[in-house]
């Protein structure tokens, strides 16, 4: 087993890898910008090193300062979490060749993963559904003409696309082009390639993903689904596990289709495939990530499954020590992501000093935080403030666990969401478990 490891990352998810180390008996090595000086994950890691300014592109992104920052205290692995390098092949096959253990899959799987055109032509030679759509285009007139033929409304989407960026819905021909062009310029920014291509935009489908661990030596198990439609902009702000009310059917292909595939590609590490699923129980292919998700824990709470210690022994070639079989799920889990937004400014994301909180408790509560009473919220970040996870023998007492935490849960010197999930858990579509992904912004237009 590694005996010591570098956290590339910051926030809770930095804390929550620390916390994994500490379990296994793991020294750990935090990283942090100028503005993060006093951070949580930088007090908790036994050791830890500035990489650079505030802005990500400084530090978190900074290849060079964060291998050198693991040269320097001779680590023999490094975990990048979610976000910032995660999903950047170029940072995993640099790790490969600093002889340092990317703790994820290869460079090649993320690679390959990564590109979204790529991901769905492997995906359907395999035999999956995968959402319609166009390969990727190459300009206007290619796309004009994939557009002809796939059908309007439909969703202009970026190749490298992440975090619901660059992503465009286009109701009819007439929008196209200029969506066509705001679509460009956004992916070329944010993911610095400007590729595009073109699916179906289906109406009324739930988000349904699968998590897996596969190993080294090819063993590929399913930890089960989380249900992720309940969404703003194509970001998730809730989630749970099991998905209610999902066929049996359904959940059966969709596992059965994810381990395949995984198996297949020869994938190694936890990996999650996202698909649509509509009305009729029907599941699409929509993208893999090559990675921890935000909301494992809900998985973790259902399976008894710790995702992160996974990922590390995988990484260390340790072979999982269970079969698909020894998997059962147990209960129900919901997880609400705590953003510091303004509410009244239509969810701006809000920065400033924590001055009060209080962390609700109790049997099956869990926040995952990097908070601390006095802490800052930086403006140069991600806005996840924290991840409030609760689990209970029954959806119904899930959902009266997570109010009365919401309800606890106190945070001031930020604006945040927390308004918005007491909300959400008050709706009728929510008590049902009958929502879909166009639920939350249909809501705001009644
Ligand atoms: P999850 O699928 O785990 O819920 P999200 O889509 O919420 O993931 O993204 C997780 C984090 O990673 C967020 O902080 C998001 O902003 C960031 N992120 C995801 N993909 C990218 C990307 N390609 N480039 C930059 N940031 C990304
Ligand atoms: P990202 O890489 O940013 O996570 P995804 O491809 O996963 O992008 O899409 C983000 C969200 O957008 C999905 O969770 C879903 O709600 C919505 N979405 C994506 N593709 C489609 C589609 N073809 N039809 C309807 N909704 C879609
Ligand atoms: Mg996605």
């Amino acid at each position: 087993m590694f005996r010591k490891i570098l956290i590339a990352n910051r926030g809770e998810v930095a804390v929550r890898i620390i916390r994994a180390c500490k379990d296994m008996g793991i020294s750990t090595v935090a990283v942090y910008s100028e503005a993060d000086s006093e951070a949580l994950h930088v007090g908790l890691a036994d050791e830890s090193i500035c990489i650079g300014k505030a802005p990500a592109a400084d530090s978190y992104l900074n290849m060079q300062a964060i291998l050198s920052a693991a040269a320097v205290t001779h680590v023999q692995a490094i975990h990048p979490g979610y976000g910032f390098l995660a999903e950047s092949a170029k940072f995993a096959s640099l790790c490969e060749q600093c002889n340092i253990r990317f703790i994820g899959p290869d460079s090649t799987h993320i690679s390959s993963m990564g590109d979204k055109d790529n991901a769905r032509k492997t995906m359907k030679k395999m035999g999956l559904p995968v959402v319609p759509g166009s390969e990727s285009v190459e300009d206007l007139p290619e796309a004009f003409e994939w557009a002809g033929k796939i059908g309007y409304p439909l969703l202009i989407k970026a190749r490298v696309g992440g975090g619901g960026r660059g992503i465009r819905l286009v109701a009819e021909e007439r929008g196209f082009e200029r969506a066509f062009l705001d679509a460009s310029r956004e992916a070329s920014a944010s993911f610095g390639d400007a590729g595009l291509y073109i699916e179906k935009y289906m109406e009324q489908v739930r988000h349904i993903e699968v998590q897996i661990l596969a190993d080294a030596y090819g063993k590929v198990v399913c930890l089960g689904e989380r249900d992720c439609s309940m969404q703003r902009r194509k970001q998730k702000v809730l989630e749970e596990s099991p998905a209610a009310g999902l066929p049996e059917e359904t959940r059966k292909n969709m596992q059965r289709d994810a381990v395949r595939a995984a198996k297949k590609i020869g994938y190694a590490n936890a990996g999650t495939l996202e698909f649509l699923v509509d009305a009729h129980g029907n599941h699409y292919f929509m993208e893999m990530n090559t990675r921890l998700q935000v909301e494992h824990p809900v998985t973790e709470m259902v399976t008894g499954v710790d995702l992160v210690k996974w990922q590390i022994r995988i990484a260390a070639g340790v072979p999982l020590s269970f079969d698909q079989r020894n998997i059962r799920m147990q209960g129900h889990s919901i997880e609400c992501r705590i953003n510091a937004e303004n509410p009244a400014m239509d969810f701006r994301p809000s920065s400033g000093t924590v001055e009060f909180l209080h962390i609700p408790g109790g049997p099956r509560v869990r926040f995952d935080t990097a908070l601390y009473p006095g802490c800052t919220v930086p403006p140069y970040y991600d806005s996840l403030l924290g991840k409030l996870v609760v689990h209970a023998d029954t959806r119904e007492e899930a959902v009266r666990k997570m109010q009365a935490a919401l309800a606890e849960l106190v945070i001031t010197g930020v604006e945040t969401n927390i308004e918005l999930h007491i909300d959400i858990l008050a709706g009728e579509a929510f008590r049902n478990g009958a929502y879909t992904t166009g639920y939350l912004e249909s809501r705001n237009e009644s």
